[in-house]
């Protein structure tokens, strides 16, 4: 899939709105050339001259102002993700209001969490301050078209950067929106700015002086091209990438209760999510009735128009996704895997794929480490919690993980050894906006939200006085 898009983008210089439930093409858009591009930049680096002096309160102002237009027009802003990548139309509103509430949140907590802080040296008096350090580029996925933004312009339009984004090549209408959001808002040129960009064009951007920091959320072959583009700069830089996340079911957990999340956790925007429950490790008492439960379940999805609130499966991003999701199955199968149900795309219009579950994935197959990012459950039965840690471990990503035990206490104990920025016991209720987001390993590094998220592009400077002499 990254594969063909890269390519639209490269020959046809174009972002292209297409609609995955009908595959038509809604609109496209011209790349930025060259000297826009340069021009765009010039723009934001002017705009933060002044920005960064602007008082936590006159930021807020615009910031909140824009939460409150996302909230105002909540339903207009919703139907351009159900339009470009399919996302169905409550998920889409949900998103809509999430993000607004991510800018509310830092508009009225970055002064507190940005104020300096008191340091006890020996000698004398000393503090950190936070300060702003410039232009930071933002790289965004398409499978939170809002919610990514508001989750690196809250913080760090706050903090006193500006962004500059670059977003994913399927949603240039979202792209558009959220640009338009800020101008709405009363925010000065170049505070917020979207580039429709070409790969090429990033790596001049991470290259530009005027850009200080840069924020990526993708997959991890993006993540190894963009970071080593900003190390060679020695360039701040924050990774959030994806994940293959265990979803552990002890003995004494509560079974419907379990089931409920087996099935939002890995259906909710038709699979598509970083911290998805991906691999479900059941211990051996409750597979059975786990597998039985969580088949009936999956099979009462029905498949449509994702604008209708009835719709309960929607079809994935692109027609390229579902290829690529088929292929992976394909491939898991050849290797040893069964199919348990499902497995093939659901004969109808549309980039769906029918919900599936796959077992029987020994380590040698490559299914067992990659990330499926779309309705496929693998499923793994062991012996007992040890078994279900250690294999939730046996990962190369590690970004979040849950499990369901009726015992709190051990779900915390077990929380503590699996090795992920994020556990989630009884619930996988992945992000709110003073949480902190983020994982280890090829998941990426740095966080994104709460207290931790504006930190991140900041410089923190010592302050220290001290009357003393000057050592001979
Ligand atoms: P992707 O193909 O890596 O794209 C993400 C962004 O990076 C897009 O804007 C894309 O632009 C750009 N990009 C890709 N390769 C690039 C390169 N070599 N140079 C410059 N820019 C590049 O990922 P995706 O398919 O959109 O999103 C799904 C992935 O993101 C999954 O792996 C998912 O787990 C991960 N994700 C992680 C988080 C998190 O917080 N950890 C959240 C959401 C998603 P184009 O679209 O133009 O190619």
């Amino acid at each position: 899939m990254k594969a063909q898009l890269a390519v639209v983008n490269k020959h046809s210089s174009e972002y292209q709105s297409v609609n995955p439930f009908t595959g038509k093409t809604v609109k496209t858009f011209k790349e930025l050339t060259d000297k826009q591009l340069d021009s765009a930049i010039e723009t934001a680096q002017t705009c933060y001259e002044t920005w960064k002096n602007k008082s936590y309160a006159e930021r807020a102002k615009i910031v909140a102002k824009a939460a409150a237009i996302m909230h105002e027009q909540a339903n207009d802003f919703a139907k351009l993700p159900t339009l470009e990548m399919g996302k169905r139309i409550s998920e889409a509103r949900g998103e809509v209001e999430f993000s607004s509430n991510i800018l509310a949140y830092y508009a009225k907590n970055a002064e507190k969490f940005l104020a300096p802080v008191k340091l006890n040296p020996t000698v004398g008096e000393a503090h950190m301050e936070s300060s702003p350090i410039g232009i930071i580029f933002c790289v965004e996925p398409w499978n939170f078209p809002f919610y990514q933004l508001a989750r690196v312009a809250g913080p760090h339009l706050m903090a006193g950067n500006v962004v500059v984004v670059k977003h994913a090549g399927i949603v240039p209408q979202c792209a558009i929106a959220f640009e338009k959001l800020w101008t709405d808002a009363g925010a000065p040129v170049g505070l917020y700015t979207n580039l429709l960009i070409s790969h090429e064009q990033s790596n001049h951007v991470v290259d530009d002086p005027r850009i200080k920091g840069v924020a990526l959320t993708g997959s991890v072959a993006a993540g190894q091209s963009i970071a080593a583009r900003a190390g060679k700069n020695l360039k701040v830089s924050s990774m959030e990438l994806g994940g293959s996340d265990a979803f552990i079911v002890l003995e004494d957990a509560d079974l419907e209760h379990t089931i409920k999340w087996a099935v939002w956790g890995r259906m909710y925007n038709a699979g598509q999510t970083c911290c998805a429950a991906k691999r479900f490790i059941v211990v051996e008492k409750l597979a059975d009735q786990f597998l039985e439960k969580f088949q009936a379940a999956f099979k009462a999805l029905k498949p449509g128009d994702p604008m209708d609130e009835k719709t309960t499966l929607g079809p994935l991003s692109t027609e390229a996704a579902l290829l690529q999701l088929l292929k992976q199955v394909k491939g898991a199968v050849s290797k040893g895997a069964k199919v348990l149900m499902g497995g093939k795309r659901i004969d109808r219009e549309g980039a769906f794929m029918e919900p599936t579950i796959l077992t029987d994935i020994t380590p040698e197959n490559p299914a067992f480490r990659d990330e499926f990012f779309g309705p496929v459950a693998l499923f793994f039965r062991v012996k007992d919690e040890d078994e279900a840690i250690a294999l939730a471990n046996d990962s190369d990503f590690g970004l979040g993980g849950s499990v369901f035990t009726k015992d709190v206490e051990r779900g915390k104990r077990v929380a503590s050894r699996v090795e992920t920025g994020m556990m989630f016991i009884n619930n996988i209720s992945w992000s709110d906006a003073e949480l902190p987001f983020g994982g280890i390993k090829n998941s990426g590094y740095g966080r994104e939200l709460g207290n931790m998220g504006i930190q991140e592009f900041v410089n923190k400077k010592l302050v220290r006085t001290a009357s003393m002499e000057a050592p001979v």
